[in-house]
Parts: C-alpha cells; structure tokens; sequence
C-alpha cells in the first residue's frame, strides 16, 4: 500500500485507517460515559456513482474519540453496545447526527446528498423503531428521500416480522440496503420478498478482484441478479483501480471504499466534495 505524503490523510493511497485507530478493552461503564460525555463521533465516506460521475450517497460510521485512546473503531465497542442495550442510545444518536447532517448540506448549498444509517438487530427488533425515526426526521427535517437504512442479511431472518416493519419504513418515504450482501445464508430471491432497493455486496468478495476467478463470478453473479431483480447494487470495500475497472465493467450501480475516500469527518468531506467530484471525473476519462 503506498502510503500518501502529505496533503492529507484521508484520500486516495493514504493508509488504512486502522493503523491508527485505537485497540482497547471496552466496558459496559466505558461506553455510558462515552455517551454521557458525547464522545461519539459520526464520519461520513462517499459512495460513487461512477457513471453518472456524482456522490450517490455517504454512509455514516460511528467512531469513538476517546479523549485519552484516540480514534475507537466500531468493532471494538458495537458488539458490547448491542449485548448491553446502549447501542439503542447510540443509534439514536448517529441516526440523529446524520440527518442533521444532511439537512445541513443543503442549506450550505451542496447537492442532494443522501445519508445512509446503518441499524442494528436490537434497533430493528425495538417496538418503537417506526415512531422513533419518524420523530427523528420530524425534529430534523430530512427528506425522507435522503435517508437510508442499512440492514443485514441476518436481521431478515424472521421474514414476517422483517417484512412488517421494513414495509413500515418504506411508509415512511426512506430506502433500504442490505448490508454485507453474501455473507449470510439467505439467497437474493428470499431476500427480494422484502421491500428493499440496494444490496452492498460484501467487501469479502472484493478481495483478488481482478484475478480471484471465484470472487469475480460472485460480484458478477450478485450485480446480474440484483438487476434482474430492479435492486441497485453497492460495492463495498474497492480499494484499487482494477477493482473500479472490474465494476464498472459489470455495470456496477454505486462504488464505496478507500480507493474514492476513506470515511471522512463532516467538515473534512465538505471541503473534499470537489476533489471527490475531480477524482470521479479522472476515473471516467479512463476507458473500461
Ligand atoms: P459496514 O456497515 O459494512 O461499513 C463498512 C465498513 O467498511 C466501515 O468500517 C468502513 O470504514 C469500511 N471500509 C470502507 N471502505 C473500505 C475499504 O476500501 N477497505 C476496507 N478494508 N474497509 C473499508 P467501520 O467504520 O470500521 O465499521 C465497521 C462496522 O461497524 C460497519 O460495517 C457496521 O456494521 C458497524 N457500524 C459502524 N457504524 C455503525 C452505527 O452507527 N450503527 C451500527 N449499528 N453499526 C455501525
Ligand atoms: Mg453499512
Ligand atoms: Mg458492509
Ligand atoms: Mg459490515
């Protein structure tokens, strides 16, 4: 990985951003404060649409900034979030960030940019999901339109009850995306009797695109049936320009990964939005 010099750290050939996020032992207490103290922080990475040359969307990703350990990933305190019930209060909290944050775009006078928020099995089982995130997008005044809601694979497993409550959030004007796409054991046709727009292909698969035979049938499998099923189609982790190439090959619908931009802090992606739009546009002159 070629390492970026200068500039700054969060663009294209910059490192992982898990080098310098902090590794610690998260406790239940540790979390109440973070909360209490507001120490959650929400960034934002774009998703490309690389044909019609925009920004489709961001997804927003909490991330911890702990005074004294720095920057925490979410896989070091979303599963003691979950265990606990906290992740109900933190989810409320990007959720509300993240629509605020879209609205706030607007007024400064950048295009539509639609958010995606990423749920969790305790949020999505939660009774009062619908009417919290209606209060949310009333107190905030998101365009439905602009909001999304990542869910995974696993989460649908009650198909049922998944169907009730994501046809309740279709009521509400928002999208959905099924996160992870391929990792879990539902087939794309089980998975089409849910009312949803978007399947993220895993980043898993992303792995040796141009060269894994294996990973390139599955991107190419997933991108065709998607399409033949009227859901769009995210790819996930594409770090590299042979990746893009590959995508954009199969008529890939929206591109998100470090090779565009890393997840980025608010301010940092506004004052990235044009070069995001230069870096799209230097990508395109490029023929597949
Ligand atoms: P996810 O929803 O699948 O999010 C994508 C993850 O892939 C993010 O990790 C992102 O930083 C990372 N990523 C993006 N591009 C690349 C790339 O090119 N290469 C690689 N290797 N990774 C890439 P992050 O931010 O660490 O989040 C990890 C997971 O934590 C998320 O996976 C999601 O499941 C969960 N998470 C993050 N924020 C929230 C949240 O607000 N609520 C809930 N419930 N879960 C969250
Ligand atoms: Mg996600
Ligand atoms: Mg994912
Ligand atoms: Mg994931």
């Amino acid at each position: 990985r070629i390492k970026k010099q200068g500039k700054n750290n969060y663009g294209i050939y910059s490192t992982y951003e898990d080098d310098n996020m902090a590794n610690p032992i998260v406790l239940e207490n540790d979390l109440r404060k973070a909360l209490e103290r507001n120490e959650f922080v929400v960034y934002y990475q774009p998703k490309i649409d690389v044909e019609r040359e925009m920004i489709s969307g961001v997804e927003a990703l909490v991330r911890w900034e702990h005074p004294k350990k720095g920057l925490i990933t979410p896989i070091h305190f979303i599963p003691l979030a979950e265990e606990t019930g906290l992740i109900l209060q933190i989810g409320e909290y990007v959720l509300r960030q993240a629509c605020q944050q879209c609205v706030q775009w607007q007024r400064l006078g950048l295009p539509p940019i639609p958010v995606s928020v990423n749920l969790s099995i305790g949020q999505f089982m939660q009774s009062n999901l619908i009417s919290n995130i209606q209060r949310i997008m009333n107190e905030t005044g998101i365009q439905p339109e602009l909001l999304e809601f990542e869910i995974t694979e696993s989460m649908s497993m009650n198909l049922e009850r998944s169907i009730e409550i994501l046809s309740e959030l279709q009521k509400l004007g928002v999208h959905i995306s099924v996160d992870d796409f391929g990792t879990g054991y539902s087939s794309l046709n089980y998975l089409r009797q849910l009312p949803i727009d978007t399947v993220k292909i895993d980043k898993s698969f992303m792995k040796g695109i141009p060269n894994d035979r294996n990973n390139e049938a599955i991107v190419a499998t997933i991108i065709n049936m998607a399409h033949n099923l009227n859901l769009t189609v995210t790819a996930e982790g594409v770090e590299t320009f042979d990746q893009v190439q590959y995508l954009r090959k199969h008529n890939c619908d929206n591109i998100q990964g470090f090779y565009f931009r890393r997840p980025l802090p608010a301010e940092v992606f506004e004052q990235e939005f044009q070069h995001i739009l230069n870096d799209i546009q230097k990508v395109t002159k490029i023929p597949i």
